[in-house]
């Protein structure tokens, strides 16, 4: 086993001044390091039929493609507004100062549909929750929400839908 926390690198005032930004660079380019993270991010739901993984633009999109692959699921992205060709449906949510919003194509999903979430890391817990409600406004059933990193001191967990399993690997005080 390998020590995932070292492969993660703090970056201080990035992308601005006050934030430490957890850089996964490092693992993403060591083979064994990012073979384990998705085999511990996925190893609570292997036996809950996941049909779909949901990645979240950017990074939750490798974590969720490895983790689908795994899983022999499919693989849908949640991105900014304006990225998706097709018809979307869209989520806004509340930042610290203003707003932002996830879409999703309005036929990724369909009725009943066994959904596992993906992202690389939880911090509020605001991105996730709103693709959280696109899912769940196409009927999708989401069996459990992924994390490779969780910064506990923010409290993202309260955030998210009651009643799902919420799972991440490392966790930062
Ligand atoms: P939040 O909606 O506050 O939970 O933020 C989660 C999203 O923002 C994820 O997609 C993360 O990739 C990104 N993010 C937030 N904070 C950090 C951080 N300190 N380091 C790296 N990514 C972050």
């Amino acid at each position: 086993m390998q020590d995932l926390h070292r492969y993660i690198r703090d970056i201080p005032d990035f992308p601005k001044k006050g934030i430490v930004f957890k850089d996964i660079t490092p693992l993403l380019g060591h083979f064994g390091s990012t073979t384990q993270a998705v085999a511990q991010m996925t190893a609570p739901f292997k036996n809950k039929a996941v049909q779909l993984v949901v990645g979240i633009e950017s990074r939750g999109f490798i974590f969720g493609s490895l983790a689908a692959q795994k899983l022999g699921a499919g693989f849908v992205p949640v991105r900014k507004p304006g990225k998706l060709p097709h018809k979307t449906i869209r989520q806004e949510y509340s930042l610290e100062y203003g707003k932002d919003a996830v879409e999703m194509h309005a036929d990724a999903v369909a009725k009943g549909q066994k959904v596992l979430m993906v992202d690389d890391l939880l911090a509020t817990g605001g991105t996730m929750d709103a693709a959280c409600s696109l899912v769940r406004q196409l009927g999708g059933e989401i069996v459990g929400i992924a994390f490779l990193i969780e910064l506990e001191a923010l409290k993202g967990r309260q955030k998210l839908p009651p009643g799902i399993e919420v799972h991440s690997v490392i966790q930062v005080k």
